[in-house]
């Protein structure tokens, strides 16, 4: 029987340099094949012209080689380009590259599907079938940037793990993608630009937080009203508004990153002084800023996007007590390509 083959591009720098020296090679082969699966972006063996034959056919005997491919790129009226990617394996993710004037921003999945249960995010609708690895992960990424100077004439300058799937659900495959993304021997990207966002996962929260962590934070809040992001967020009854917070300080102790809050504001659910009050006081206890995002639908009556005025109500209380506020408009809507809409649609 044919043994199986391992997929090598799960073997850090050192495991491929032992292959080649339990194989009686040189170890630098290791250092040749790492280049071209992890810089060169090389689909198969045969084109490693460095490599002599025997060398490639070792590796054909015991390795495969598998890559994320483009089943469908959806345009959006404003620039965004949705990707459907295929896996290996024939599951279905999307990754989004969202242009503006003076940035290319790939927003990337972590997992196929989700386990998680927000009621507004259509994400969670799909169960979760199972963990990207780190090179799929990382591929999104490749993908993107070559759309952004194919389409934009200009490399990618951010990104945000705001696809699909909780990337704290998956925390040891997006971190290694993410070691992958900012090495010199990968894209070299500055973690500056890398933004994992999370829903919470407390008790991850604080192990990252001592592994010296290439991103910043940015934590799916909602509301900092226990009752209503327990309804909201059902999962959260695990994971307490206080036990978030001390985790979140022992991030900022750590790190010394400030966190980013998201929130969505909706009608009749969070749109009230009292609302406002509990973000801004929970807000304070640890450095953070405020993004509000503009609500996306996806197709459930209970949530509409609250008024402007309820908007610029969080603004001003978020501005007089100095948390810096910012209000994301939404990109990629016409596509179902914006935050909470990926949901393998159209397949
Ligand atoms: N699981 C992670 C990352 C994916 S979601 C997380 O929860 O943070 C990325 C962001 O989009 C989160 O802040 C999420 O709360 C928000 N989001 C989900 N559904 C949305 C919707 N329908 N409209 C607007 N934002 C939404």
């Amino acid at each position: 029987m044919e043994k199986a083959r391992r997929d090598i591009r799960a073997l850090s720098l050192d495991e491929l340099r032992h292959f080649f020296t339990s194989h009686s090679a040189p170890a630098f082969k290791g250092d040749q094949v790492y280049e071209w699966l992890w810089r060169k972006g090389a689909h198969n063996f045969l084109g490693m012209t460095n490599l002599s034959k025997s060398h490639r056919s070792l590796l054909e005997e015991y390795f495969v080689i598998h890559h994320i491919a483009v089943d469908q790129l959806q345009r959006s009226d404003d620039g965004t380009i949705k990707n459907a990617i295929r896996l290996h394996d024939g599951y279905l993710v999307e990754s989004v590259l969202i242009p503006t004037d003076t940035r290319s921003t790939a927003c990337v999945s972590s997992q196929v599907g989700c386990s998680l249960d927000c009621h507004f995010c259509a994400t969670a609708k799909l169960k979760r079938m199972r963990n990207l690895n780190p090179d799929e992960i990382y591929d999104q990424v490749v993908e993107i940037d070559k759309q952004s100077q194919l389409y934009y004439n200009r490399p990618l300058t951010n990104i945000v793990f705001m696809g699909m799937g909780e990337p704290l659900m998956n925390y040891k495959n997006t971190l290694a993608a993410i070691d992958k993304i900012t090495s010199p021997d990968g894209l070299g990207m500055s973690p500056k630009r890398i933004t994992v966002s999370t829903s919470g996962i407390t008790k991850i929260i604080r192990e990252i937080s001592e592994q010296n962590p290439k991103f910043k934070l940015a934590v799916s809040l909602h509301s900092a009203i226990e009752e209503t992001r327990n309804r909201l967020m059902p999962f959260t009854k695990s994971f307490p508004l206080d036990q978030l917070l001390e985790a979140l300080k022992y991030w900022y102790d750590k790190t010394k990153s400030k966190i980013t809050f998201e929130v969505v504001v909706w009608k009749g659910i969070n749109d009230k002084q009292a609302d406002i009050d509990a973000l801004v006081f929970y807000c304070k206890q640890v450095p953070s800023k405020v993004n509000l995002i503009e609500y996306n639908a996806i197709g459930d009556d209970q949530f509409v996007q609250a008024t402007p005025m309820a908007i610029s109500a969080y603004t001003t209380a978020l501005k007089d007590n100095r948390i810096s506020v910012t209000v994301r408009r939404s990109r990629g809507k016409d596509i179902d390509a914006a935050c909470g809409q990926l949901a393998n649609k159209n397949h």
